[in-house]
């Protein structure tokens, strides 16, 4: 991988939490976390693409919506992902330079949160995050909320263009704008054949 952003020795790693695993939360997550940055999901489990079949998602001729859901959560755990299944968040504060999240498990706290949570924006209001005329969460197209550090993604900004392969971009452009961030200059995720080998070396030499 090209871009890896790696904390040096002795410095504290940028943390991001995602609230909601649908395609647009484990995207944003994906790129996170393959990029260095301490990357936690929550997720219930009600994506909507366990309702879903895909033949609109280019590049994919025909999956069903669970087993797409089974290969992304493959693809963000094998890149280190935290992924706390079946976990509520019920709450976000704002607190000193960052967030504390809560469930029923107890708080995490992240210098970033990206809201996932399909179209259920309550944790958006609760923030105190903008809303359109059309009452979807507002944001630009780096995914950002009004909330310094709140990022929102997937159904929640839209109104009705409700499609896998939108929510997954939305999630990408929200980790893009955050590792741009953190690194203080603008960051491109852009993997080279020779990636692979490196990546997957020891899955391909079995
Ligand atoms: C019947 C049907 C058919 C569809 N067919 C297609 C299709 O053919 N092609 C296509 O592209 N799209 C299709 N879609 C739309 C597609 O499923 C959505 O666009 C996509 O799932 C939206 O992704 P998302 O990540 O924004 O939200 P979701 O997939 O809804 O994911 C949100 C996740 O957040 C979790 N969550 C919510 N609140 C919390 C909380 N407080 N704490 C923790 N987790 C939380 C939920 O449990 C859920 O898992 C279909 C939808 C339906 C209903």
């Amino acid at each position: 991988m090209s871009n890896e952003t790696t904390a040096s020795d002795g410095e504290r790693k940028a943390s991001v939490i995602v609230v909601g695993g649908g395609p647009a939360g484990l995207s944003a997550a994906l790129f996170t976390a393959k990029n260095g940055l301490e990357t936690t999901v929550f997720d219930t489990d009600e994506t909507w693409m366990h309702k879903a079949h895909l033949f609109n998602y280019l590049g994919v001729g025909s999956v069903g919506g669970s087993e797409f859901m089974a290969t992304a959560r493959q693809q963000v755990d094998d890149f280190g992902v935290d992924r706390r299944q079946g976990e509520p968040v019920t709450t976000i504060e704002i607190v000193d330079g960052g967030f504390a999240v809560e469930t029923a498990d107890g708080i995490d706290e992240s210098d970033y949160v990206v809201l996932a949570t399909g179209a259920d924006r309550k944790l958006a209001e609760d923030l105190g995050c903008e809303f359109t005329s059309t009452d979807v969460v507002d944001v630009g197209v780096n995914m950002e909320t009004s909330v310094d550090g709140v990022y929102a993604t997937g159904a929640m900004i839209r109104p009705e263009e409700w499609q896998a392969a939108i929510a997954v971009g939305d999630g990408a452009a929200a980790a893009l704008n955050i590792l741009s961030t953190v690194r203080g200059a603008r960051f491109h995720d852009f993997d080279v054949p020779d990636d692979a080998g490196r990546v997957f070396g020891e899955v391909l030499a079995e």
